[in-house]
């Protein structure tokens, strides 16, 4: 018996065939076990709940009092690559005598619509959302155009808050990973990340009283966890003779980390290639160069130098000279 270019006796044909069988049954009989994921549609109608990204037909979310964010400036017609949507605006005079648009017919054509989204993401109001409802079959296409805005809706008016009289505002400065947001923090340095923070007490109904305070609660943190930055090492040949070479080197250390950290930071250096033994000098915080020199070098002799803190990686590589 030949099986892809396999030659089996009988034999082994029949154990061959009885385990592929067994494989191909192991697939059937753990989907049989696994929960059904069928969905009973359309009985399932009223408990069916579509994924979250699902986007089924754009709609104008209105707020109980029939308004709006919309304001009628076109972009999400713009925006829109399949010409689905069409917005009228209509000009009006305002109470105190200013021109302004306001949307009069929001019309949306769910039949040539893609829902790509680029109108959703186009509005800077967030006045327009994908709900989740599917079910768009009609016996006419007209009845796919549809019109957003209900009737009678207008837009939300923006609404002027006030200053309360008194206590107007306070500020804080906090760090953010760091104290709560009255904690004095008497080492600002660079690695520290701090927040500002201010409350307001508002009068939201104009009558001179505090109404509300924002943010209503303050930001607090827990555990200190500042950042800092490592020293900066630059290194440099100052010197040679015909056996020994002079390094320079000079620190930036911007957050004192030296003086501050109880690690270590040292350069170390060894001469020769198999060399097991290691110099060590300990980088001291001084703004002015300091030096060591590596001595008994051959021509051609490999020597390595990097310097470190415990758990710090290796800066400088193999040099020879
Ligand atoms: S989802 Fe795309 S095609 Fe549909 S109305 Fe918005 S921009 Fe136009
Ligand atoms: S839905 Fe948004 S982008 Fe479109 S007209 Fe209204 S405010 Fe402008």
């Amino acid at each position: 018996m030949e099986y892809k270019d396999k030659k089996y006796t009988y034999l082994g044909g029949l154990v061959h065939g009885i385990s592929t069988l067994a494989t191909g049954m192991k697939t059937s009989i753990k989907v049989y076990f696994r929960k059904k994921v069928t969905e009973q549609y359309p009985e399932n109608r009223k408990e069916l709940k579509m994924f979250d990204r699902f986007r089924g037909t754009l709609n104008m979310p209105h707020n109980e009092n029939n308004e709006h964010r919309c304001v009628a400036c076109g972009l999400c017609q713009m925006a829109c690559p399949n010409d689905t949507i069409k917005v009228t605006g209509e000009t009006i005079e305002t109470e105190d005598g200013k021109k302004k648009k306001i949307l009069a017919k929001y019309e949306y054509d769910l039949g040539s619509c893609i829902f790509c989204q680029l109108c959703v993401n186009a509005c800077p109001h967030d006045a327009i959302t994908f709900d989740q409802n599917f079910e768009h079959a009609v016996f006419d296409r007209t009845k796919l155009v549809l019109q957003l805005n209900r009737p009678g809706s207008k837009v939300i008016e923006k609404k002027t808050i006030n200053f309360a009289e008194e206590e107007n505002y306070t500020i804080y400065f906090f760090l953010k990973d760091g104290t709560d947001y009255n904690t004095v923090d008497t080492e600002l340095r660079r690695g520290n990340n701090y927040t500002f923070s201010i409350d307001l007490s508002l009068d939201t109904n104009n009558d001179k009283e505090i109404d509300t305070n924002y943010p209503s609660k303050k930001p607090t943190s827990e555990t200190i966890t500042s950042i800092k930055e490592e020293p900066k090492i630059k290194m440099y040949i100052d010197s040679s003779t015909s056996n020994s070479i002079t390094y320079k080197y000079i620190v930036v250390d911007y957050d004192n980390a030296l003086v501050k950290e109880e690690d270590k930071y040292l350069i170390h250096y060894t001469v020769g290639e198999d060399s097991t033994e290691e110099y060590t000098t300990e980088i001291s915080n001084t703004a002015s160069m300091e030096t060591f020199t590596l001595s008994n070098l051959t021509n051609e002799t490999i020597y390595n130098i990097y310097y470190n803190k415990a758990n710090m990686a290796e800066k400088y590589g193999k040099r020879s000279c």
